[in-house]
């Protein structure tokens, strides 16, 4: 049985060492492959895979809101979030799922427990983003969201109905007093891709959760590290959609722990 994850690029991708651990460590018969496929081209991809017998696929940047556009069918999730990041063959086609926001809201309260009534600052607002900010409206904390483009924060505030006294989109200009004035930072920009962090406040304790692992996450959680915060990567929310994903496929919860440890190990010896 054919499974695999969807991008460009995707050589970097740890889905295949995870799901690969997993199906080995559950005796299942079926490969998990990494599949590369250019902007605009999935709807060609997904018609080949389905030829091929493709039961279920992770789907990755630049693809996520095609995913859901071309399924057959949504979960509530998907739909309200605009993206898929799992996609389900069904006897009548391909269902679209999302498991970023429960595997975000998974790994978060790892860190904190439980977060409603919290306030977080959320910076970024591009694909991660909405489910992050799907998954804390979810939760019930306050939220304000920082973004490069400031008009892409407010459409996020728009699009989950966040009420304007729970809320607030401003520019990373204002971000100073956003990081000042909440409990827990959620980073879902990609900034620390090209080496780029921010400017922190004192932590006094309080947690940076970057979306991003390795490098990337370095740059960001470092400095915060040095200000005082208490700090986490995103590979617990990635371990945590990709068994989201590995349950819906075969129903079996699989161990995250030991998938985590791997990809950890995997990290530093890159
Ligand atoms: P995306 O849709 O391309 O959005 C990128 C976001 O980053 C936008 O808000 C963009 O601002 C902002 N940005 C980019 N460069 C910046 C810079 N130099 N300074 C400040 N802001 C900058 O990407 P995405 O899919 O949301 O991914 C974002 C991050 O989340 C990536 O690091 C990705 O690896 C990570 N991620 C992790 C998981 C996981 O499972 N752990 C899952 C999904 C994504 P503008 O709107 O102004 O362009």
């Amino acid at each position: 049985m054919l499974y695999g994850v969807v991008g460009d690029p995707i050589s970097h991708s740890l889905s295949p060492l995870i799901h690969r651990s997993w199906i080995r460590a559950h005796g299942r018969a079926a490969e998990y492959l990494a599949f590369q496929v250019p902007a605009g081209e999935l709807s060609a991809a997904l018609e080949t895979l389905d030829r091929r017998g493709a039961k279920g696929l992770n789907i990755t940047l630049p693809h996520k809101t095609d995913a859901l556009a071309l399924a057959e069918s949504a979960t509530t999730e998907a739909a309200a979030i605009g993206a898929s990041n799992t996609l389900i063959q069904t006897p009548t086609g391909w269902r679209a799922d999302n498991t970023d926001a429960p595997g975000f809201s998974k790994d978060l309260k790892r860190h904190t427990g439980d977060i409603s009534g919290a306030k977080i600052a959320l910076i970024g607002a591009g694909g991660a983003a909405r489910a992050v900010a799907f998954a804390v409206r979810e939760s019930g904390a306050c939220v304000t969201i920082a973004n490069r483009t400031p008009e892409r924060a407010q459409t996020l505030l728009e699009r989950f109905e966040y009420s304007p006294d729970s809320s607030a989109a401003v520019g990373l200009g204002d971000l100073g007093s956003a990081l000042e004035s909440c409990d827990i930072v959620v980073n879902a920009t990609s900034a620390g891709h090209a080496g780029q962090g921010f400017e922190w406040p004192l932590g006094r304790g309080r947690l940076v959760y970057d979306l991003s692992y390795g490098k990337a996450a370095e740059a960001v959680l470092i400095p915060a590290q040095s200000a005082g915060w208490r700090t986490a990567d995103g590979l617990g929310m990635l371990v945590a959609q990709a068994a989201l994903s590995f349950k819906t496929w075969f129903g079996i919860a699989p161990d995250e722990e030991a998938a985590l440890s791997l990809c950890r190990s995997a990290l530093e010896a890159a």
